[in-house]
């Protein structure tokens, strides 16, 4: 009898290549430099926007955000003018393991709330609102809790203390491991599949601790690596010959130098208006505004045909979108460029949802930190996060295969690698 393929998968949040290719020669991550050293490991791209929810939602259907319908964390009801946050329900394309006729394990993928019916296990990852909600199928959930299983590192007590957020990302982390290790031997399996996300909190709060060796929190910041390296050594002791396997990142991460608020900026340069200038809230938009931003610079045009309360009409929109562009581009801080790159949607999505893409989307140059916030205080500023994500620098691991790869990798070929091997 042939043995199943399998696949093996881990997923590390927004550890960007450099910091893997770093930890692991300085021997903090010495089972992955083990593996490193025969298997192909590159750089990859991400999606536009470097968010978790669309990186992943990308990583897990192959397509692009105007076919799978995630373009943020974040979405405005044209109607209401409500700000939501959309979940696994809004996801339009099909996530892989709903494909295969063999049995998945998949824990702790971001935007896979709430949970639906699958062959195997589905834990969902952040955003996850209710326990009972994630966990699928629902008689695991009294193990789960036996094993004080986490969805996601409490991030609010970040911004109390670092001491407190380490604590939790440590128990979150061990919590993750236990359920890891219960669910390997649960079901014969064909892929397994197990993310890390603290990571992705670890380095917005702690990026400068990674950089500066006499940060308070430094050897902190590597020990969180070095547990989850010793995780991925005991996964791959535990490989089949001719298992593929297989670690990324859904984005890359760096130092923050500074946020820039796109929508102080548009309100600055009269396209985004509000009712009461009293009060900046999205239900408060006015109706002349021409575009505003959502996160992390997504650009909508206030269409007429588009929203309720819209002004723009179709044949107004080439002289906005080049009057934005001219905006954007010319930006500056300090004698810095801050935007990088001015993407119109056509250049960057493609499929049936395009009408519901954003107009524009922007890519910040290195340290510029773009949000959407309704904030007209400051053009820029600086909170409690010394991180941020990256376009560029997400990694592939992959173990020697026969796999082909393209030569520009990006997270929309992960599903496709999968299948290649599974159909070989
Ligand atoms: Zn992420």
């Amino acid at each position: 009898m042939m043995k199943t393929r399998r696949v093996i998968i881990i997923g590390l949040d927004g550890v960007p290549f450099g910091l893997i290719r770093d930890l692991s020669s300085a021997g903090v991550m010495p089972n992955t430099n083990a593996i490193i050293s025969h298997s192909t490991f590159r750089p990859m791209r991400s999606s536009i926007p470097e968010v978790s929810s669309v990186a992943w939602s990308s990583i897990i259907t192959g397509k692009n955000p105007a076919e799978h319908g995630i373009f943020g964390f974040t979405a405005l009801n044209p109607q209401s003018y409500d700000l939501r946050f959309p979940n696994f329900n809004d996801l339009k394309a099909t996530p892989f393991w709903d494909i295969l006729d063999g049995t998945s394990i998949i824990i702790n993928v971001p935007s896979t709330y709430p949970v639906r019916p699958m062959k195997g296990v589905l834990i969902s990852g952040f955003v996850s609102i209710d326990i009972r909600k994630s966990v699928f199928p629902p008689s695991l959930l009294p193990t789960l809790q036996a094993l004080d299983y986490r969805l996601d590192v409490d991030s609010e007590k970040g911004h109390k203390s670092l001491d407190l957020f380490l604590e939790d990302l440590d128990a979150t982390l061990k919590a993750r491991i236990n359920a890891y290790k219960y669910l390997w031997n649960y079901a014969d399996w064909q892929v397994f599949m197990l993310v890390f996300t603290g990571t992705d909190r670890l380095m917005h709060f702690l990026w400068d601790a990674y950089e500066d060796e006499n940060h308070q929190y430094h050897s902190d910041f590597l020990d969180h690596f070095r547990k989850i390296d010793g995780v991925i050594g005991e996964i791959y002791a535990q490989l089949h010959d001719g298992d593929l396997f297989m670690m990324f990142s859904d984005h890359g991460f760096e130092k923050l130098n500074s946020e820039v608020y796109i929508n102080y900026l548009l309100h600055r340069e009269g396209f985004l208006k509000f009712r009461n200038p009293a009060q900046t809230t999205w239900q408060n938009i006015d109706d002349s505004t021409k575009a505003f931003a959502l996160d992390p610079a997504r650009i909508y045009l206030h269409f007429k045909h588009r929203y309720a309360r819209g002004s723009v009409a179709l044949s107004d929109k080439e002289s906005i979108l080049k009057d934005l562009d001219a905006l954007f581009t010319s930006l500056e801080i300090d004698g810095k460029k801050v935007i990088k790159r001015v993407y119109r949607k056509d250049e960057i999505y493609s499929g049936p949802l395009m009408d519901t893409a954003p107009d524009l989307v922007l890519v910040s140059e290195q340290g510029f930190d773009l949000k959407a916030r309704l904030n007209l205080e400051q053009l820029y500023g600086k909170r409690i996060f010394t991180g941020k994500h990256t376009l560029e620098d997400a990694f592939l691991l992959l173990r020697d295969t026969t796999t082909s790869l393209p030569q520009n990798l990006s997270v929309f070929d992960i599903k496709e690698i999968i299948f290649q091997f599974l159909k070989a």
